[in-house]
């Protein structure tokens, strides 16, 4: 949400349209991303709210001021453009999306030349020259000019293609419900799903801003009439994307609905099974079983800060060709590090295709944690030193302390203690083998929690 000072948070530029994101802004803000890209090739595109087109091409008249070039690619899944970045060899691209945002919603976030949106760094240059007033305008005969870039999804969808055995998949004849949240996801994975011979059920497929379907978050809650479709049509997989197509929470045949990290993790032992020694990244937020698959299958994880483009940034510096997420972010290096919802796609259907397995059996195989949460009250202005004082008190342990504080113990349990970031909240999760552990983990240091608040207010 725009401040003072910040423009970018956490997944770019969020606001309320026309409250805190007008057009106007929308117009100074590409104006200050051209500045920064110095005359260069950029790529604009929208997902589906309503307030796409009219933020586009405020972005476009601002970047084309500056003499940059823009290529306009008009609709598309946010994973689309970001390999069209790379495809195209463009200096980056704006694309105006709020991804899982309610549909008042809407903002830009700013990728660079390798398709992953802009490092920290370069987002405070960004913010300096929007706040300190250096944009710099070009000369009326050095004004950038708006092209059209028409092909992006389809040259996404065959790039995907590239990564998984189509011949294998298209034999199985699989049939999959896609759940596209009225957005971007039903322009791209419903046809890469037809062109491997796959039968498509699509459910929230038309293009509907106002997102009357669901949500465009796709939590659990969200996905019942997906995974009673699944069950109706007898399906073999259903897969439910966010606003922007990049996440993707998947349905088994029976209709159970998966939440990230047990998807990721059985992507993750499919790809040690063929890439043993390879690095995994994952934030601290996910599940033990990432460890347990690596640990089994000669992988190392790298831990990572919550949030997708650090996990992106991650596995640039350390060469690692695969990350996740546990809320349905799967990273693929190979095609982008970044996440990808139809990729993600295409690597499951792989997996079924190759093992000849259902779904629900391969996720079935997964070792098996219960997990419990909580959320305790702290005051925005004690959250950093109730950090350090319960770090200190976590001495000894086997903890993590890159985001909050995650602690492994012998058993196998886990507990991330971590402050968040918009609520004066800090919240709990842990995991053990038994739901007794888990429970009396959260019970144990909510308790050591609250004492520490109480201390230092
Ligand atoms: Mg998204």
């Amino acid at each position: 949400m725009p401040s003072k000072e910040r423009l970018f948070g956490t997944n770019g530029i969020r606001g309320v349209v026309n409250k805190e994101l007008t057009p106007q802004m929308a117009t100074s803000i590409g104006s200050a991303i051209g500045t920064f890209f110095k005359r260069e090739k950029l790529i604009v595109g929208y997902d589906a709210r309503t307030s796409g087109p009219m933020l586009a091409m405020a972005v476009i008249s601002g970047i084309n001021a500056t003499g940059c070039d823009t290529y306009f690619a008009g609709m598309a899944p946010t994973p689309a453009l970001q390999y069209a970045v790379k495809n195209h060899k463009m200096a980056g691209a704006v694309i105006i999306t709020a991804s899982h945002n309610p549909p008042e919603y809407n903002g830009i976030k700013v990728i660079w030349k390798d398709g992953i949106e802009l490092s920290h760094e370069q987002e405070m240059e960004v913010e300096r020259i929007y706040f300190k007033g250096k944009t710099e305008y070009a000369e009326w005969n050095q004004l950038g000019t708006k092209h059209e870039l028409l092909e992006t999804i389809s040259e996404y969808i065959q790039a995907i293609k590239k990564h998984v055995d189509t011949a294998q998949i298209e034999k199985k004849k699989y049939h999959v419900v896609v759940d596209a949240a009225n957005s971007v996801g039903g322009l791209a994975a419903p046809f890469l799903l037809r062109e491997l011979g796959c039968k498509v059920t699509t459910v929230n497929a038309n293009i509907d801003g106002s997102f009357p379907g669901r949500p465009p978050e796709p939590r659990p809650e969200n996905l019942e009439e997906l995974a009673s479709i699944v069950r109706a049509v007898k399906a073999d997989i259903g897969v439910a994307f966010d606003g922007d197509a990049d996440r993707s929470v998947f349905v088994d045949e029976k209709g159970a609905v998966h939440w990230g990290d047990k998807t990721f993790a059985l992507v993750e032992k499919h790809f040690l099974k063929k890439n043993r020694g390879e690095i995994i990244v994952t934030p601290v937020s996910s599940s033990t079983l990432i460890k347990d698959i690596a640990d089994a299958h000669g992988g190392e994880i790298v831990w990572t800060k919550v949030g997708s483009v650090t996990v992106s940034h991650t596995m640039k510096k350390t060469h690692a060709k695969l990350g996740g997420e546990e809320n349905g972010g799967i990273f693929y290096g190979p095609h982008n590090a970044v996440r990808d919802g139809a990729m993600a796609t295409a690597l499951i259907l792989n997996i079924i295709a190759e093992t000849g397995e259902k779904l629900s059996n391969l996720l079935a195989e997964l070792p098996k944690y219960f997990i419990e949460k909580s959320k305790i009250e702290c005051p925005e202005e004690i959250k950093e030193e109730v950090l350090r004082t319960l770090i200190q008190q976590l001495r000894g342990l086997n903890v993590n302390t890159i985001d909050g504080a995650k602690i492994w113990f012998e058993d196998g349990s886990a507990i991330l203690i971590r402050p968040s970031g918009t609520e004066p909240i800090y919240r709990l999760y842990a995991e053990s083998k038994t739901e007794e552990t888990a429970a009396k983990l959260i019970k144990e240091y909510s308790l050591k929690l609250k004492r520490i608040i109480a201390t230092s207010r």
